[in-house]
Order: structure tokens, then C-alpha cells, then sequence
């Protein structure tokens, strides 16, 4: 049989709730828990060791919600953004916005302007929700597509004001109490499923970066999924041999405006009874002192902190014995890295996630009956998934072959938002097309190669055509192309090959500072305008042409070749 369904049976679903009423109203099992609503926070402020329980979410949420419903009248399907590093009423603000029937759209907070303005012209949202440390460039977005000061909120931190004339969140949640209320917006049976909650970002195959809708039931879905997986619940035999277990501790450093932040850490460690210590930024240092101080269990990383972990001499210093569970994803984690980090953290279970932004984060997980996930592989089907792997000439893949992965499953988002024709190329008869070429060998997924134009720099997303779209506009190129190249920390750096204007191209051949400085002013052309990650550390090389298929697509498997030609001839 060609096509693989992951297990163990899923029970399905609820497809009448919020994401809010799901995970924090009582209907979950880790709400009833007293334990939980009193004493073992959910959340705990890495920096001040504040820390919140349940109650106090649900609290916090409620209150803002009735702020929110008397300041703006926010209703059904009003899209908020939420951009700020993460931060303890992250959660609270979505839901908050949820309760009444709205959209939450999240955007990384050091996007710069011109990306907040693609950004705010695909959602255009009624109203923004800005960490008080990337105000400005969003005031000066907000204002290019004219939407008014007074529907920007400030997230401060404690102590920070806000500029005058903001409203900011701490002032608003707790107006909350003294307010009228609202009247939450419920669902009927089945109406989750087509209902946005939020919209992230993802550039999908190819193009430009576009927004996933995420409909509620996706993200309930993908928590039960991931729960089911796991086997989380007490029926499944006693504390101390499941995964996790309720006051297990968590490192909260993902952002939370990335799926697997916002999905996997957030709402699934809360559902998991777990407590999620929130960072705001990564600093490895303040890592390993927090993975120490609050005795943290579980690791959910990206492959650059598995280099770090392997690699960085403070790790001595440190005691990372109380670590039982560690997971990388966003990226592949190599076999070789994966037996470097399990010298580090030789008791832990360890294995890699796979997933996408378009199935709600995952798609695959290191299965319970593997202490260590087998080696090199992006893990085991999740239940209620099933997958198909095309080759090449259309036909389904049998074990071993390889072809483009092909998922459905309850995780699978509604589409790009406000694209249909993005949607209809990815989203086809309910199954996604991930880009993603693999094998599947006795149960495990094997990811090969990255198909889709998609580079992927320490987990997070750089589309090679809106760099080369922004290249084209340097006064010196008449045409560019952009690959990822290999590198040990980030996994990917964006790399450009650029064809200069003829006269320039003779004169770079001779002149080598003429060519220096070209360079130079070219990685300044993209970096004063896109985020860092997106920055060309991978170099940038003069060619004469940029090698296309007859209908114009770039053949960046070729540009591949020609760089590992050149390094070996080097
Ligand atoms: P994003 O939507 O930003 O999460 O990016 C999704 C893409 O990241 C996938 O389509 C894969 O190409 C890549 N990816 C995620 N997890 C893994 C993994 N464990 N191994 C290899 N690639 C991965």
C-alpha cells in the first residue's frame, strides 16, 4: 500500500470550539486539574520569574476581551496583528481576540518596514499589537497603508510607560474587570473547521511570502494529535514513564509568532500540563543558566542550538541534568549531530519533529517507542495523518522511493489567505504538497531535499524570489538568482549570483576592488531593508548568465552544481 497513515487511532477532535474555550475553559483534562488552575503556573517570565497559572490566563484573557469589545468593538473576523518578541500575554491577546470572533495574524518582530508593509497588505489588519521595542518601523508600515495611531496597542514590559497617546496592554487588561463584558462568540457543530484563528506567515513553494490561514480546528486538532501521539493522558500508565507529565518544564525561547512556538510550545505544553518558561530572546548563555535554574525537562529546538549545545565550552558549566526530553525541528538535524548531542545529554529521548506552517506546525515526531529517534529521520506520522510520497512521473512511491511528500490530516491549514491561486497549487482535493522531496522507511520519514524554492536559515523562512525581485532593483544587475549553501550553525545562508550590467562586468573581471566594493554595495541593498536572516552571508558571485528552463524558472539546481564544481576545483 503507497499510501502511510500515522497512529495510534485518533479519537476525534471537537469541531464546535474556540481555540480559547479549548484551552482554557474546563473542556480540556489538564484545565480540571487543581493542581493546575491554582498552583503549577503555565507560564513563567524567564526574566523576573513572574509567573501565571491558568486562572490567571483566563483571567487575563477575559478582561482584555471585554477592553477590546469596548474600546474598538472588535467582531467577527477582525484581524489583529500581534508583533512583539514573546512575551507572557501573547497568548492572552489571542485568545482574547478570539472570544469575540477575530483573526490573529503574527508577524516576526524584526521584520523592517517594507516587510510590514506586504506583510499588512496581505491581512490588513483593523488593528496592531506592538512590543514597545519594534514601535517605530510598525507606526511608520502602519501609516504607508493608512491605518490610524489609535489601533495600535503597545505590549510594554513592566516599567515601560509607552510613548503618550498609545494605549498600552497593561492598562487595558486591567480596565477589564470594571467593563460591561462582551458576549463570546460561540461555534456550532463543525464550524471550527472553516473558522480562521490565526493567520502565519510562510512563503509556501515559490514567490513571495504569503499567510496561512489556520482555522481553529487545526490547532485543536494538531494538540490532540500531538497529545494522542505522545500518549500524554493518565490512563496511559503511571507518571513516571510518560513523556510528559503535568509541572514538567519546558524552554519557551521558539518565537511565538512562528508555528512551532506558537502551536507545539505554547498551546501544546499548556495542554500537556506543562509550564513554559518564556524568553524573549535567545541568548545561549541565559539558556543553559535558565535550563539550570528552573530545573527545565523538556527542550524543543532548532538545529542551531544543537550545534551550540555540541559545540559551546559553557556548556561544562552548567547542570542539564534535570533535561529528560529533547526535540529539534524547522530544519534537518544530521545523524552525526544528533550522536554529538546525545554525548551532551545522554539521558534524554531525542529526536527531530517535522512540519510546516501549512500543517500547523507537524506532520511528524521521534514516536514513544524510540528513546532516540532513528537516526536522521523527521520522525513518525502523527494519528489522524496519512501521507503519499509522488515520484516524479506521478505515480505513488513504494517504501524506500523517493518522491514529493503528500499530506492530509485534521493539521492541514485552509489555504493562503486572500491567494487562491497559491492555494490551489499547494492545497489539492484535501491533501498538501509539501515541497518536500523523501522516503519513508519502516514508518519513518526521511526528508531528502527541499524542492520548493525555500531557504531555510536557522529555521526560519527566506523566499529566494523576494530577495531576487529586491536584487533587480540595484542600479548595477540585470538579473539575479538566490540559493541556500550549506553551513554548520545556520543550516542555510542565502547566496546570490548576480549578472552585473556588461560594462561592469568587464571592468569587476580586472578590477577586483571595483568588484569588492560592488558586492558590498549590493549586501547593503538587501540588508538595509530585509530582516537579517535574509541578509546574503552565504557571498555573492559575479556570473555571466543565470541559467533558466524555457518558461523562465530559475535552474538553481544547476547554480548548485556549478558552486560544487567551483569549491572542488578550489
Ligand atoms: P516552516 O513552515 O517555516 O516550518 O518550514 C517548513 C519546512 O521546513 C518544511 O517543508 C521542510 O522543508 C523544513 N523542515 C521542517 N522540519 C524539518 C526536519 N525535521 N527535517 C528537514 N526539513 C524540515
Amino acid at each position: 500500500n503507497s499510501l502511510i497513515h500515522g497512529g495510534p487511532p485518533l479519537v476525534n477532535p471537537p469541531d464546535n470550539l474556540t481555540v480559547p474555550q479549548f484551552l482554557l475553559d474546563g473542556v480540556s483534562r489538564h484545565v480540571t486539574h487543581p493542581q493546575r488552575l491554582v498552583g503549577t503556573p503555565c507560564l513563567i517570565e524567564d526574566d523576573t520569574g513572574r509567573k501565571v497559572t491558568l486562572n490567571e490566563l483566563r483571567d487575563r484573557t477575559n478582561w482584555l476581551a471585554a477592553a477590546l469589545c469596548f474600546h474598538w468593538n472588535i467582531g467577527e473576523d477582525t484581524i489583529a496583528t500581534i508583533i512583539s518578541p514573546n512575551h507572557i500575554d501573547y497568548g492572552c491577546i489571542a485568545w482574547a481576540l478570539h472570544r469575540l470572533g477575530g483573526i490573529v495574524a503574527t508577524l516576526g518582530p524584526m521584520l523592517t518596514t517594507g516587510e510590514f508593509v506586504h506583510q499588512f497588505q496581505i491581512a490588513m489588519p483593523a488593528m496592531i499589537f506592538v512590543h514597545s521595542d519594534c514601535l517605530s518601523s510598525v507606526i511608520q508600515a502602519a501609516a504607508l497603508v493608512g491605518l490610524e495611531s489609535d489601533r495600535i496597542v503597545i505590549i510594554d514590559t513592566v516599567g515601560s510607560p509607552g510613548p503618550t497617546g498609545l494605549r498600552n496592554l497593561t492598562d487595558l487588561i486591567h480596565e477589564g474587570p470594571s467593563l460591561p463584558g462582551f458576549t463570546e462568540r460561540k461555534l456550532t457543530q463543525g464550524e471550527a473547521r472553516n473558522k480562521i484563528a490565526f493567520l502565519a506567515p510562510s512563503s509556501g513553494t515559490t514567490g513571495m511570502p504569503k499567510v496561512v490561514a489556520i482555522s481553529h480546528y487545526n490547532v485543536i486538532s494538531i494538540v490532540i494529535q500531538s497529545a494522542t501521539f505522545n500518549r500524554i493522558n493518565e490512563s496511559y500508565g503511571p507518571a513516571a514513564e510518560r513523556r510528559f507529565r503535568l509541572g514538567d518544564i519546558c524552554c519557551g525561547f521558539l518565537p511565538l509568532y512562528h508555528i512551532y512556538g506558537l502551536v507545539y510550545n505554547l498551546h501544546f505544553m499548556i495542554y500537556a500540563g506543562l509550564t513554559l518558561v518564556l524568553t524573549p530572546r535567545f541568548n545561549f548563555e541565559k539558556f543553559l543558566a535558565s535550563i539550570q535554574r528552573y530545573r527545565i525537562t523538556h527542550l524543543t529546538l532548532v538545529p542551531p542550538q544543537a550545534v551550540l549545545l555540541c559545540k559551546h565550552p559553557a556548556v561544562k558549566q552548567y547542570d542539564l541534568s534535570s533535561v529528560r526530553y529533547c526535540i529539534v525541528a524547522a530544519a534537518p538535524l544530521s545523524a552525526t549531530l544528533t550522536q554529538e548531542l546525545l554525548e551532551v545529554l545522554p539521558n534524554v529521548q531525542l529526536g527531530q519533529g517535522y512540519g510546516l506552517t501549512e500543517t500547523c506546525g507537524t506532520v511528524g515526531m521521534f514516536p514513544l517507542s524510540q528513546k532516540v529517534g532513528t537516526l536522521g529521520s523527521g520522525g513518525q506520522l502523527l494519528p489522524g495523518t496519512s501521507g503519499k510520497v509522488v515520484k516524479a512521473d506521478g505515480t505513488l512511491a513504494k517504501e524506500l522511493e523517493v518522491g514529493e511528500l503528500y499530506v492530509k490530516g485534521g493539521q492541514v491549514a485552509l489555504g493562503y489567505f486572500r491567494n487562491e491561486f497559491a492555494t490551489k497549487e499547494t492545497f489539492i482535493d484535501g491533501w498538501l504538497k509539501t515541497g518536500d522531496q523523501v522516503y519513508f522507511r519502516d514508518g519513518d520519514i526521511f526528508v531528502i531535499e527541499r524542492i520548493k524554492e525555500l531557504i531555510k536559515v536557522k529555521g526560519l523562512q527566506v523566499p529566494p524570489a523576494e530577495l531576487e525581485g529586491h536584487l533587480l532593483t540595484h542600479p548595477s544587475i540585470v538579473d539575479a538568482a538566490v540559493i541556500g549553501v550549506p553551513d554548520d550553525y545556520s543550516g542555510e545562508l542565502p547566496m546570490a549570483f548576480i549578472v552585473l550590467q556588461p560594462e561592469l562586468a568587464a571592468a569587476a573581471t580586472t578590477d577586483s576592488r571595483l568588484a569588492d566594493e560592488l558586492r558590498a554595495s549590493i549586501f547593503k541593498h538587501v540588508a538595509d531593508v530585509k530582516s537579517k536572516h535574509k541578509w546574503l552571508a552565504g557571498g555573492i558571485r559575479f556570473t555571466s548568465a543565470i541559467p533558466r528552463n524555457p518558461s523562465g524558472k530559475i535552474l538553481r539546481r544547476l547554480l548548485r552544481t556549478q558552486l560544487d564544481s567551483a569549491h572542488s576545483v578550489n
